[in-house]
């Protein structure tokens, strides 16, 4: 029989924290604490394999993970001494969810499960505390209205706010036993009335349809979204963990709390949090009341007048240091820990390892290796490669002047300008039309994912540092100030007043998520500094990886920053790019309306000149490095003029009249120019086309070598399908560059190879490398024709793909491994064996992505190339990719 339950407590417990996928990190390292000894309150964990069962069987709990889950809850009872459900002693459960990854705040959570009408009497009586029992049955109602039963709680919301406006007080804490029934007397009349659902009683029905109700979020838009936006599979499932309540909102002697231990924002070494008094832990992350700091190093603008923890109870917050050292030392990692003190008492309700900024992933592990604590490679390990992307975010340039308005939290760093907007919604739209904006917000929920991915930055009012907004978009390297309190927005007249002055909707502003500042208006910003932690990081990384790591650029101020990065070559130069640059497009538009080789020939020789000045740039840059440079690829069309006012220019540049030029134009119409005449199919009807581009970069490097700086040309030919292609535009081009040497008197190394980017062509790779001095892959084509779906229409339905679990990633962003890469790695293998030297790279998207790379080593490739700001990544993940190889 399957195992679908594991239980966990201090004296019986079934699981270990290397079982995440199956449990969840949440399940795991709560049964690892266990394991350590740790105060935690007891429960169990339904597996990531139930979920997928749930999925799999029409959306229904099967009977063996209920009868197993009976089994696990009566071993709670056991150790509790208290009963589920009963009147004497009630047993009160959370039940929340936990994926093998974090996804915060993206599923559902539904606490003091267990209540009804009797029950909350017997915790009023066993406690004494009436007013407790009963404002944790009117939570119970709403969140469980909320998650389980799909109820709008902006109804609950204003009848509590009427109610503390009718009693005349401001906190929720205020309100009386008698008040609090009340409320849950309106609530549950709300619930009957407008939605016809009587509230269950039932504390096994409330359990499993709780349970129904987490699986089912794993599902929902926001989790879906964040998973794609992650690129995390959506078949994993989620684990639901159904643990024993303690209670933080017991009164001014119990708390609860969530803290690090380090600064999850710069990597400082001491800890770091957030608590408040007499709460239960939703309070914390929602931010609707602004926590208390854990300690001094905790304070900010917005809590520094808050009496900290290690102030109001130095018993617990000693008890809490010790927890904290023990559990770093154990998972070697800083640890983001939540905490509930009930009644003085501390219990420890989760720990895994902490999100942070990449700043301070960085500063933590080289710390950790300092400390000898972990090695290097362990330390690399620590670091997911695409999180550096934060790193290379800019920053606001200091020379310019800057109007602070006001400071708030510096939740998530990089500087970012943009149009206000106050809902998620416009910021989307905006975004589709390529609008930067600034989501301004109270506080920013689950719901707000789709306008945060939109957004360049995000300003809340409220919420401390571990709220939503924080932690979602640290997660995402987004830019975010929080907790601003000198913001007031008016959702309704979209208005916002900043520090006393009035921003409209679509105003601009800017946001520093490194300093919390809220800037007027737009100001410029500079590249990162990419000096002492990340240097460091970067040579250990260097250091272990054996891929090579170019760039993809396609002119001299691209390559300055991708060698400035690091980059070990360019791996892909698009020279159609340069075609545009307007003091040539008409010489290129001369040339496609050419009636003759030799007026083709004239055009082509005005773009000669541009041609090799581009590649001198670029030898200069990328000086002693190798340069790849592909031969025009795009189909010609892409030239043509597209509005009246060009097509005019033309006729009158080519003393031809109008109608000829459409009539042309019209002519050169493909109905896929995709498929169509691209790539060396140019070059094998215009041989002259690519004559002069080999020209150009021969004479470059000539002219660059003579300079004294080595060059190494590599001549790429794209969209090779068949052999005598290659053949064919091999020997054209050898023969001009041997005339070019005599020409000069002087001779360059160069390679000569092609692109595979299409199926025939890696399934012919053998033929194809008698020609070839290197394969490069171009994978996007590749994608594109093994999967048959357009590059550029694709984005219209691929999200339905993802949506319904089709694709675990979109085979453009992450390399299809069992289609394209197999192809990808036949090609590889089949062109060495005939031609031994054969250089084998990729330069499409892939070679920027994580997994992707992780594959290119796998299979031996030589190296792979990205666009420049990808460089660090992909040296990351060259190197991960050699750890995590060797591990296995
Ligand atoms: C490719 O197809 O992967 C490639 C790198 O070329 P392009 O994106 O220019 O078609
Ligand atoms: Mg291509």
């Amino acid at each position: 029989m399957t195992k679908w339950v594991y239980s966990f407590s201090i004296s019986e417990n079934e699981g270990r924290r290397d079982m995440k996928n199956l449990l969840g990190g949440k399940g795991a390292n709560l049964s690892e604490m266990c394991l350590l000894g740790l105060q935690v309150p007891p429960g169990f964990t339904i597996t990531t394999e139930a979920c997928i069962d749930f999925y799999n069987n029409n959306q229904q709990i099967n009977d063996e993970i209920k009868a197993q889950s009976i089994e696990a809850l009566k071993k709670v009872e056991k150790f509790t001494g208290k009963e589920f459900g009963s009147e004497k002693n009630p047993l009160l459960f959370s039940v929340r969810s936990g994926a093998r990854i974090s996804m915060p705040g993206m599923m559902d959570t539904v606490l003091n499960l267990g209540l009804n009408e009797k029950t909350v009497e017997s915790l009023a009586k066993l406690t004494g505390k009436e007013t407790f029992a009963w404002d944790s049955y009117r939570r119970f109602i709403q969140m469980y209205s909320n998650v389980v039963l799909g109820v709008n709680v902006s109804l609950f919301e204003s009848t509590l706010e009427d109610m503390k406006e009718a009693r005349g007080v401001h906190n929720d804490t205020d309100l009386t036993a008698k008040d609090l029934k009340e409320l849950v007397a309106a609530y549950k009349k709300i619930l009957l009335i407008d939605y016809g659902i009587k509230f269950p009683s039932d504390p096994y029905e409330q359990l499993w349809k709780a349970v129904f109700a987490v699986f089912n979020s794993w599902n929902n838009g926001r989790a879906v979204q964040y998973r794609n936006f992650h690129g995390y599979a959506h078949n994993w499932g989620t684990a639901v963990t159904v643990q024993s309540m303690v209670f933080g909102n017991f009164g001014d002697d119990s708390g609860t709390g969530v803290a690090f231990t380090r600064n999850p924002s710069n990597g400082d070494n001491y800890y770091f949090g957030e608590f408040l008094i007499n709460a239960q832990g939703e309070d914390v992350v929602a931010g609707i009341r602004t926590p208390s700091p854990l300690n001094a190093e905790s304070k900010n603008d917005s809590n520094k007048n808050f009496k900290t923890l290690e102030e109001v109870m130095p018993p617990v917050y000693k008890e809490l240091s010790a927890i904290f050292k023990k559990l770093e030392l154990h998972y070697k990692d800083m640890q983001d820990i939540e905490f509930t003190i009930e009644k003085g008492k501390l219990y420890i309700l989760q720990t895994r390892n902490g999100k942070r900024t990449a700043r301070a992933a960085l500063k933590i592990a080289v710390d950790l290796v300092n400390s000898g604590l972990i090695t290097k490679e362990e330390a690399l390990l620590k670091v997911k490669p695409e999180d550096l992307n934060q790193l290379l975010h800019p920053i606001l340039d200091p020379k310019f002047p800057k109007k602070i308005l006001t400071k708030g939290l510096p939740a998530s760093p990089g500087a970012a300008s943009g149009a206000i907007v106050f809902d998620s919604h416009t910021a989307y739209e905006q975004n589709v039309l390529e609008k930067k904006v600034i989501l301004v917000r109270l506080e920013t929920s689950p719901e707000d994912i789709s306008g945060m991915i939109a957004a360049q930055g995000i300003l809340t009012t409220r919420g401390g540092m571990t709220s939503h907004a924080a932690v979602v978009a640290r997660g995402m390297g987004k830019s975010c100030v929080a907790g601003c309190s000198a913001v007031f927005i008016d959702y309704e007249n979209k208005l916002v007043t900043i520090a006393g002055k009035q921003f409209k909707e679509g105003d601009f502003i800017t946001i520093d998520g490194g300093t919390g500042e809220v800037i007027d208006g737009v100001v410029p910003t500079i590249d990162a500094d990419f000096s002492g932690d990340f240097e460091t990081f970067m040579k250990w990384a260097d250091s272990i990886r054996t891929l090579k790591v170019r760039t993809n650029a396609d002119n001299p101020e691209d390559s300055l920053v991708a060698r400035k990065f690091g980059a070990e070559g360019i791996g892909l130069c698009r020279t159609e790019h340069m075609f545009f640059a307007p003091e040539r497009i008409l010489a290129v538009r001369e040339m496609i309306f050419a009636q003759s080789k030799t007026e083709r020939k004239k055009a082509l020789d005005k773009i000669l000149p541009f041609q090799k000045q581009d590649f001198i740039g670029i030898f200069k840059v990328m000086a002693n490095l190798p340069v790849n440079i592909r031969l025009l690829d795009p189909p010609l069309h892409e030239f043509l003029p597209h509005s009246k006012e060009e097509n005019e220019e033309l006729a009158n540049y080519l003393h031809i009249p109008l109608k000829q030029i459409i009539q042309r134009g019209e002519a050169l119409h493909e109905f896929n120019p995709m498929l169509g005449h691209r790539g060396c199919r140019l070059g094998i009807s215009f041989p002259e086309i690519y004559i002069m581009q080999v020209r150009a970069i021969i004479e470059a490097a000539i002219e660059v070598t003579k300079a004294g700086i080595k060059v190494t040309p590599e001549i790429m030919i794209p969209l090779v399908a068949q052999d005598t292609e290659l053949k064919i535009i091999r020997a054209y081009a050898e023969a001009e560059i041997k005339d070019i040497f005599k020409e000069k008197n002087f001779e360059v190394p160069y390679k000569l190879g092609t692109m595979i980017e299409l199926p025939r062509a890696a399934i012919t790779a053998a033929a194809i490398a008698k020609y070839a001095d290197f394969f490069s892959f171009g994978t996007n084509d590749l994608t594109q024709t093994t999967y048959g779906i357009s590059r550029d229409d694709g984005g219209k339905f691929l999200p339905h793909y993802s949506e319904q679990g089709i694709f675990q990633v979109d085979p453009f962003v992450s390399l299809d491994q069992e289609g394209v890469g197999y192809l990808v790695q036949f090609a590889a293998t089949e062109g060495r064996k005939v031609n031994s030297k054969l250089h084998v790279g990729i330069c499409g998207e892939h070679g920027g992505e994580s997994r992707s790379i992780e594959f290119c080593y796998q299979i031996g490739l030589d190296y792979v190339s990205c666009s420049p700001y990808r460089v660090p990544v992909a040296k990351l993940a060259a190197a991960q990719a050699v750890i995590k190889y060797k591990k296995k």
